[in-house]
């Protein structure tokens, strides 16, 4: 197989009002070790964009960064066309699903699912009406009186799920949410997370380091590689086209 330098790929040019996300020349330092590396990035409104790569490449951080946990050391983050890096997480549109869930221990369900409205400010009655609608669909309603010690860790992964939609962001951040889960239930929420895509039409980034669950659920799909991307676009093309033998090998293209 020929491989063409490892150099990211230009993204196919998008509409300036077509883009949800955009990150310019985003670099991250911790003390002298740099782990992000100058990050272009165009995030289609809309779109399921996957962050792939190898356990320590930087996914997380990127996700940090765009979530306002942590701040860049160079570039700018736009939602919407609005810069953000300056703002808190709270006033950027975006909800952060962790692989821990991250729920908050002596809350019940229902509670940790509306704690970031009643933070905003919202009325009682708007956030129980809002709770049981997304516990609806994420067929949890029996379980919102229970506290995350009393659920199963696919019933936690739904409650944070469910906090994430409740808040009606802008984009949807999610950091291998399914790596804590059995392969059975993985595959069956992998199905869900599909589904709500296409039901709310959000934009969603999701993180994993799993081949397959980035190559079924990416429309975009970014191949990172020690903090730089190697590689954007549709999963069927960098599959067929690698442009470098890392990209190849990680998704297993046939040589
Ligand atoms: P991934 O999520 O792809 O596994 P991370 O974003 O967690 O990777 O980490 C990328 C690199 O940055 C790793 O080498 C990690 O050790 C380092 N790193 C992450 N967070 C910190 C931190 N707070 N301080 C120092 N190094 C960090
Ligand atoms: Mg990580």
């Amino acid at each position: 197989m020929t491989t063409m330098p490892a150099r990211p790929s230009a993204q196919m040019p998008v509409a300036a009002s077509d883009v949800m996300l955009e990150l310019r020349h985003l670099s991250k330092r911790f003390g002298s070790t740099k782990v992000l590396h100058d990050i272009d990035l165009v995030v289609p409104r809309g779109s399921f964009t996957v962050f792939v790569g190898p356990s320590g490449c930087g996914k997380s951080t990127l996700l940090r960064l765009i979530a306002g946990l942590d701040a860049p050391s160079d570039g700018q983050i736009l939602i919407d066309g609005r810069r953000v890096d300056t703002l808190p997480p709270a006033a950027r549109g975006v909800s952060m699903v962790f692989q821990s869930y991250a729920l908050y221990p002596h809350m019940t369900a229902r509670r940790n699912i509306g704690f970031g409205l009643k933070i905003a400010g919202q009325s009682a009655a708007d956030i129980e009406a809002r709770v049981a609608r997304v516990a609806g669909m994420l067929q949890i309603g029996p379980l919102l009186d229970r506290k995350p010690a009393e659920l199963s860790g696919g019933q936690r992964q739904r409650v944070a799920i469910a906090r994430a939609i409740v808040r009606d962001p802008k984009v949807f951040l999610f950091d291998e949410p399914l790596s804590n889960l059995d392969a059975a239930l993985r595959a069956e929420t992998r199905v869900e997370l599909a589904r709500m895509h296409a039901d709310l039409g959000a934009t969603m980034i999701h993180v994993t380091h799993d081949q397959v669950e980035a190559m079924t659920l990416a429309d975009q799909l970014v191949v990172l590689n020690g903090g730089r991307i190697e590689q954007v676009g549709p999963p069927a093309d960098l599959y067929r086209h690698p442009r470098s033998l890392f990209v190849a090998r990680f998704l297993g293209s046939p040589q």
